[in-house]
């Protein structure tokens, strides 16, 4: 069972099943849409997924003719994407789950679109919560 919910809580959700292929997406839509580097979702079926509580709060937009993007309107969070002609998958926003097993990830696409300025290594400062 995976559970998560938006940065306000308004919206959360469960799902009846388990993440198992966890994609990065360097394509310049997530970028946008996610307001950072890149895009962590996992596909899932439509019929294990529920919206608990919220379902008012959920706002698409159609990025393109058939790919809608899922989100909260009070707070912003992206949630999900849902093509129209594959309505049976959902791609999860990983970074929206609280609880239940996330795998690493299994592949990067759009590594053509890759964010040259993001690049982690040993030599970056890390931190416990917020650097002050
Ligand atoms: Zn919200
Ligand atoms: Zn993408």
């Amino acid at each position: 069972m995976i559970k998560g919910r938006c940065l306000c809580e308004g919206v959360q959700y469960e799902y009846d099943g388990e993440l198992t292929e966890l994609a990065v997406c360097h394509c310049q839509m997530c970028k946008r849409a996610q307001g950072t580097a890149f895009a962590t979702n996992a596909p899932i079926m439509s019929d294990g997924f529920r919206i608990v509580t919220g379902q008012e709060l959920l706002k698409t937009y159609f990025s393109s003719e058939k790919k809608k993007r899922v989100f909260c309107a009070n707070c912003g969070s992206p949630l999900f994407s849902q093509r129209t002609d594959r309505p049976e998958v959902l791609r999860l926003r990983v970074g929206t789950v609280t609880s239940g097993k996330i795998p690493q990830p299994a592949y990067q696409q759009y590594c053509e679109s890759i964010s040259d300025w993001f690049m982690l290594s040993d030599a970056t400062p890390r931190y416990m919560q917020g650097k002050t």
